[in-house]
């Protein structure tokens, strides 16, 4: 069902066919339940600049909060702009992205870093479509950043904020797969005025902290009228989502191929990598291989590897090295 349903009626003796809103979300509601119960996040304080949040935003995909505030904290003191990230090596980059996990993302916010500083004069985009065109920037992230960093009336739409509207909108117990329908849906309950931002970020943060996917705390929901609810909780159409495990997973065994060369200053021998990760050899082959494909290890000409970047710059070193040497014995 749609933000708005078609219902029928008669008039004089014609039937007819009037638009009825479905309930909305109160954005008064919503807003002075974020005022008093909002977490106190660092790129939610005033004076966090356009790109501070959209690092913010590349962390936080997949990615719990407390994991990501301290690595968040640690990256903005030391690359507060996009320029001073995009001078800082890809290796140094995946380094400091630590344990964040979906390695590729530091990759691409490196990538989107060096686009920034050259083409936009090391200014965040505030258009969506410029946004979308950037490394690693989806819909949700262009929309996140537009909203977030520069108050834009624009639907933000995450897996939080699909939940809470099928419930509270819908009556439904899960959203379902996404759909491009969703931004449509959302944008209906921006309120028009600039209150659009704010309601924007309590909407997610309800989804996050009370209307969870497991077990929505009702009780402490802000919200007088949820669609859900009113029907009596209805269960769900879809099959519960099985916990992602992490263990003995691919994801792992490249985690551990990659923890191998955080560590090493030079690239590392093949039996190196080896001893990183010995239960199931296959599986290690192929997450070394996944690795290379994706441009976060690479292979020096000696057959070394190494953290994206740095293959090149030992073997340049390796061939100054030897070619000092070979000057020496030719003198
Ligand atoms: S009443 Fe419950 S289900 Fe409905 S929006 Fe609030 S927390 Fe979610």
């Amino acid at each position: 069902m749609s933000a708005f349903q078609a219902v029928s009626g008669l008039v004089f003796g014609m039937v007819v066919i009037v638009h009825q809103r479905d309930p909305m979300i109160d954005p008064d509601q919503l807003i002075r339940w974020y005022a008093r119960a909002q977490r106190d996040l660092p790129w939610r304080r005033p004076g966090v600049s356009a790109w501070q949040i959209m690092v913010s935003e590349f962390m936080l995909q997949q990615t719990p909060v407390s994991r990501v505030e301290p690595i968040w904290r640690d990256w903005v003191t030391r690359w507060p702009t996009p320029s001073a990230t995009a001078a800082a090596g890809a290796a140094d980059v995946l380094r400091a992205w630590g344990k964040l996990g979906y390695p590729r993302r530091a990759k691409r916010l490196h990538e989107c870093a060096t686009v920034i500083a050259a083409e936009h004069e090391d200014v965040v985009p505030d258009d969506v479509d410029t946004l979308l065109a950037l490394p690693g920037i989806g819909a949700y992230t262009a929309r996140a950043v537009a909203c977030f960093a520069y108050r834009q009336r624009v639907p933000v739409v995450d897996t939080n904020v699909r939940r809470v509207v099928a419930r509270a909108v819908h009556g439904r117990a899960d959203a379902g797969a996404a759909s491009v329908r969703d931004l449509a849906d959302v944008e209906a309950l921006l309120p028009e005025h600039g209150a659009a931002p704010v309601f924007s970020v309590a909407l997610m943060e309800l989804g996050a902290t009370v209307c969870t996917a497991r077990s929505p705390r009702c009780g402490a929901c802000p919200l007088s009228h949820c669609a859900w609810r009113a029907a009596g909780f209805p269960a769900g159409t879809l099959p519960a989502k099985r916990v992602q495990r992490y263990a003995g997973t691919d994801r792992q065994a490249r985690g551990r191929l990659l923890d191998v060369l955080r560590g090493s200053p030079t690239p590392v021998t093949r039996g190196q990598l080896d001893l990183a990760w010995t239960v199931d050899p296959a599986q290690r082959d192929r997450a070394l291989d996944s690795l290379l494909v994706d441009g976060l290890v690479e292979q020096t000409p000696a057959g070394l590897f190494a953290l994206c970047g740095e293959g090149e710059a030992h073997a340049d070193s390796a061939h100054s090295a030897s070619a000092v040497t070979a000057a020496k014995r030719r003198r």
